[in-house]
């Protein structure tokens, strides 16, 4: 699981984050969700080792993570835009981790075809990132993701730039996804439908503060005050 506690991180004298708690226990699937500019993707890419807080702590699976780089903590990320290897296949792309890890060739095979069956692309591992559709790259983003079989998955508005019919889709799908990996994971948006049909828990977070935690049902039926209310009440 992650556990984030006290974090602050300012821009200049911009407070991004201003002492924010999380804690997303193994194997849940949390909505991280807010309005535009509240800090989200900073504290995502504090979590990820991407950008580091000027004070308080990261965990990830019991380990002091605050001060270590990325590729030295378990996580996986997809961003909004994901930058695929162009000239790469979907396979090569989903195997990058793996390769450059230098793990055994029949390994990555078996353990690339298992994920692209995983992401429904098995018949698409020969094609170019460019012939595949939006939401057929961003599953290849999850794959490529989860092929170094990451601790947890950190995903910020994957499915952001989609529109709503492929979104709707593909919401279903990470969640029947999780139901299968179990892998912990944060889940970025600022779509409130989206955060409620995903996720086993929110945190809502707005100018760099969490509002409020809980399951989907909590915030609906008693929100902690008026900005959640609003923020989450009328879904129309
Ligand atoms: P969105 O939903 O629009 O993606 P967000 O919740 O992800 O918003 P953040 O990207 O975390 O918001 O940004 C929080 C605030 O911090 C914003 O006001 C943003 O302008 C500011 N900010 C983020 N990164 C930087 C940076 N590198 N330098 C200066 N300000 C930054
Ligand atoms: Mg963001």
């Amino acid at each position: 699981g992650i556990v984030a506690t006290d974090v602050r991180k300012n821009f200049g004298d911009f407070v991004a984050l201003d002492g924010v708690d999380l804690n997303v226990p193994s194997g849940r699937l949390t909505a991280l969700l807010g309005p535009s500019g509240g800090g989200k993707s900073t504290l995502l890419r504090i979590i990820a080792g991407l950008e580091y807080p000027d004070s308080g702590t990261v965990l990830i699976d019991d380990h002091d993570a605050t001060w270590a780089p990325p590729q030295k903590r378990s996580v996986g990320f997809v961003f909004q835009h994901y930058a695929a290897f162009k000239h790469l296949s979907v396979f090569r792309n989903v195997a990058f981790g793996l390769e450059i890890r230098r793990r055994p060739k029949a390994e990555i095979r078996s353990r690339v075809m298992e994920l692209l069956e995983l992401v429904h692309l098995e018949q698409f591992a020969d094609r170019l990132p460019s012939q595949l559709s939006g939401g057929q790259r961003q599953r290849m983003a999850l794959a490529r993701a989860l092929a170094v079989q990451p601790q947890v998955l950190l995903l910020d508005e994957p499915f952001g730039a989609l529109d709503t019919q492929v979104r709707k889709e593909l919401r279903d799908w990470l969640r029947r996804l999780h139901d299968e990996v179990h892998v912990t994971t944060v889940f970025v948006t600022h779509d409130q439908e989206e955060a409620l049909e995903v996720s086993d828990e929110l945190v809502v977070i707005n100018h760099g503060r969490i509002e409020q935690v809980g399951t989907p049902t909590e915030l609906y039926d008693n929100p902690a005050n008026d900005f959640v209310m609003r923020f989450i009440g009328p879904v129309t």
